[in-house]
Order: C-alpha cells, then sequence, then structure tokens
C-alpha cells in the first residue's frame, strides 16, 4: 500500500462522467451496476467499504465507506444519492447518459443532481485515503439509493437497518447547498440548515349523485372547484423561523438600503406579504416558501361514467410544513379552505426536527467566503425533502454542502430534474476542492 500514490485518484471530471454513464433513473433505479462501479473503484483503493442491499431488492444498491482518520474529531458521514429522475418527456441537446463535454460543461441527468456532488465527496474521500496528514476524524462515504422516491431503500433502510454504521456520526454533508446565487450584482452562497416536512392529505368532497341529464347543483365536483379556487386565495399564515431569519439578516448585510428594508420587513410576519412583494416574482417565488406552510392540490379524480354525475371526488394535498409547524395544524388550516361536506384523511406525515442546528455554519460559510472572495454565505431552507431527514432520526445534523462557483447566466434552479442538466467543470473541480478542505478542517 503505498502512502503517496494520489497519481492514481481519477480526476473529478472522470468520476463525474462514470456516475453519469449508469442509467439510475428511479423508477425503477437500479442502481446496482453504479454501486457495483463504486464498490469496485473503492476496493482498488483500498477503502475499507460495503454493498448493502434492501430485503429482496438485489438490484437496489447502497454503498457505505470509511477512510480512518486521526481520531481527533468525530466521524464526519458525506451522504449522496445515485439514483436520478427520469429524462422521459423532455427534449435534450445531449444524450442524459452519456456525459459529453461541451461548452465547458459536463452535460447528463444528475450532473447537479446529485452526481456532481457525490463526485466532489468521492475525490475528497479518495485524496484522504492517500493523505499525509489525514482528516481529524474518519470519513464515512455513502452512497444511497431512492433518494428521488423518498428515500426507503436507500437512507430510511441504512438508518433503519444498519445505524451502526453512523455511530458517533453528529454533521453531515448533503445535496442543496453551497451554490452561487447572483442577485443584484452579489455573489451568495445558499447552505442549506433545514427542509419542510410533508404532510400528504386525501380530501373527499361529497355530494348528491345522479343521471347526467338532469340539473345538478352543488355536486361534490362543484364543491370541489370552490375549495381549489379558496386554495389558489388563502393560504396558511406567514410565519418566521429560525432559519429563514437568519438568512434575511445574512442577506440584510450585503444589499442595499432599499433591499435591506424588504428584507427587514419580511421578519414580521404582518409584513410579509409586503416586503415579499416588493422584492419581485423571480425573488419572491424562491423565498415563499420559507415563510409559511403550504397546500398544493396534485391530483383530483372523481367520475368514471360519462352519464353520472359522482357523488365523491378526492383531492390529494401535497402539503410542506415549516419546522415547528405540526399535524394538527395544517389539517385546522385544510379544513377552513375546504369547508363542510368534505372529509379529510392525512395519508402520510414525516415529522420533521421543530428547531434547527445551525453550530456548523460559521465554519463553512468561512470555507466559502474565502474560497470565492467577496462573496456572502447564508443560511436555507429547501422548500423540498432530501435524505437529510432520514439521518435527523439518527440525531444527525446534514448541512446542503456541494460548493459550486457558478456563473450568472446559468439558470442553475432549471437544471434540477431539467432538461439539459449540466454542471460546469470550474464548478465541478471548485466543490472537490473545497469539500476536501472541508473535511479536513472539520472538528465536530
Ligand atoms: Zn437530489
Amino acid at each position: 500500500m503505498s502512502e503517496n500514490d494520489t497519481n492514481s485518484v481519477p480526476t473529478a471530471v472522470e468520476l463525474a462522467q462514470r456516475l453519469i454513464r449508469f442509467n439510475t433513473s428511479n423508477p425503477p433505479g437500479q442502481e446496482l451496476e453504479c454501486a457495483r462501479w463504486l464498490k469496485a473503484l473503492l476496493d482498488e483503493h483500498q477503502i475499507e467499504n460495503q454493498m448493502l442491499h434492501p430485503p429482496g431488492l438485489p438490484e437496489r444498491a447502497n454503498v457505505v465507506a470509511r477512510v480512518p482518520g486521526r481520531g481527533e474529531a468525530p466521524p464526519l458521514l458525506l451522504q449522496g444519492h445515485i439514483d436520478v429522475v427520469g429524462v422521459h418527456g423532455q427534449r435534450w441537446s445531449h444524450d442524459p447518459f452519456a456525459a459529453e463535454i461541451a461548452g465547458g460543461c459536463i452535460w447528463g441527468r444528475g450532473a447537479v443532481d446529485m452526481k456532481g456532488g457525490l463526485t466532489m465527496m468521492l475525490h475528497a474521500l479518495l485524496r484522504a485515503r492517500y493523505s499525509q496528514n489525514p482528516p481529524p476524524g474518519d470519513i464515512i462515504f455513502a452512497a444511497l439509493a431512492d433518494e428521488e422516491l423518498g428515500g426507503q431503500h436507500g437512507a430510511a433502510f441504512l438508518v433503519r437497518e444498519h445505524p451502526q454504521l453512523f455511530d458517533g456520526v453528529n454533521h453531515a454533508f448533503g445535496e442543496l447547498g453551497g451554490f452561487t446565487v447572483h442577485v443584484r450584482g452579489h455573489r451568495f452562497y445558499p447552505i442549506m440548515v433545514a427542509e419542510k416536512h410533508i404532510c400528504r392529505i386525501r380530501v373527499t368532497f361529497l355530494g348528491q349523485g345522479g343521471h347526467g341529464s338532469q340539473i345538478h347543483r352543488d355536486t361534490a365536483m362543484s364543491r370541489a372547484a370552490r375549495a381549489l379556487r379558496r386554495m389558489e386565495n388563502r393560504h396558511p399564515p406567514f410565519r418566521i423561523v429560525e432559519a429563514t431569519r437568519a438568512m434575511l439578516v445574512a442577506m440584510g448585510e450585503e444589499l442595499s438600503m432599499t433591499d435591506g428594508l424588504a428584507l427587514r420587513m419580511a421578519m414580521r410576519p404582518n409584513t410579509a406579504g409586503v416586503a415579499l412583494a416588493m422584492m419581485g416574482d423571480e425573488i419572491a417565488r424562491m423565498l415563499e416558501p420559507m415563510f409559511r406552510d403550504t397546500i398544493t392540490p396534485t391530483i383530483i379524480e372523481g367520475g368514471r361514467q360519462e352519464n353520472a354525475v359522482p357523488s365523491e371526488v378526492q383531492m390529494l394535498l401535497d402539503c410542506r410544513l415549516l419546522p415547528g409547524s405540526t399535524q394538527s395544524d395544517i389539517v385546522r388550516q385544510v379544513m377552513s379552505i375546504v369547508g363542510e361536506n368534505a372529509e379529510i384523511q392525512v395519508e402520510r406525515y414525516e415529522d420533521g426536527p421543530p428547531t434547527v442546528d445551525m453550530t456548523l455554519l460559521p465554519y463553512l460559510s468561512n470555507l466559502l467566503e474565502s474560497a470565492d472572495p467577496g462573496s456572502k454565505a447564508i443560511p436555507y431552507m429547501v422548500a423540498g425533502g432530501t435524505d437529510a431527514k432520514w439521518f435527523h432520526e439518527l440525531g444527525i445534523d446534514t448541512y446542503g454542502f456541494t460548493p459550486m462557483r457558478l456563473p450568472s447566466d446559468l439558470d442553475f434552479m432549471a437544471m434540477f430534474h431539467g432538461p439539459d442538466e449540466r454542471i460546469p467543470i470550474d464548478a465541478l473541480n471548485f466543490g472537490a476542492a473545497t469539500m476536501y478542505e472541508a473535511i479536513n478542517g472539520y472538528r465536530g
């Protein structure tokens, strides 16, 4: 085993290309081939690792590896998912699974979500393996299946069936953070410190059914329609949670007086709406989910027969809750909107941490601000959900940290699950270098 054989470590570009070329679209997932390749790479570099399959699902696979540190800090978890969303119905200008290089970017599904981020973690792990001066604590690398469909066969399976793999871990780095957001000529680096949690509610509207030839008023359908209209106009109240407040404060330190005023107004629930309007549509759309619970209808089902009025219409609501909001809070909101003659059933509720850990924020902010001088790191909350929620069951706090320095003309958010997903090679290398620095300075 040689101690300075870093030349044998593939470049970040090579690693990202290899990962993208495995079609791990979920459904169905089929992470196995990609996981096998990862395992072989880790074996080749003599890094302790294992492949773990959920029971009865040999095609689904997770890989967990560990590089020992100096024993001076708790182990640090680098967690990323190897599955991607599909490309069905999208027009791509490059083959989404060829990982072609064009215009300074690697093109393909997963380039940013999140095989690019996984590459940064893997590259840092490989370098740590050969370092003369190992990181303070062990580095645990987890390549996970099934994140895009909720993580049951990936993070949830590992956390529930193999929790000992993560003994002693306090913090993890995961997806969705550390990328450049350009606002009025300033460069911000949001670091994800919190995510909203999910509540799926089925509402059944009831009404008189009957023959299609007759005149009907106040049917289940019309009740559902009125509820839909109310949902567009009535929303759960604004509530400013700690992560949102911290983000507004940090942004206010950078922006001009006018924007600063809007940010201060945004910190108060009674003026938050006006403040968001002042910031303009684009910014408001991005920020608003951090200010309130949301109720979004996604599926409507009702009526099976052309000549019969249904006595029942069902509507599925995808509700996303702020830290601290509870199931009964959102049920009360939904009841006040849908009105009478409707039954409400909670189909799925994932509890989230009521408060948010931000202890690692100064450390990560410093790293990003020195890697891109003149920029400003800010905490933020993601409106969707990631595998962070599963690791939280073990008391592990995940920070969204896959650093990317991005040009202002790249519509980064459109890359997620969209066509022509790509990552600038500069951003990938920036991320790999910053990740390596981050694992070497982590003190717990
Ligand atoms: Zn992702």
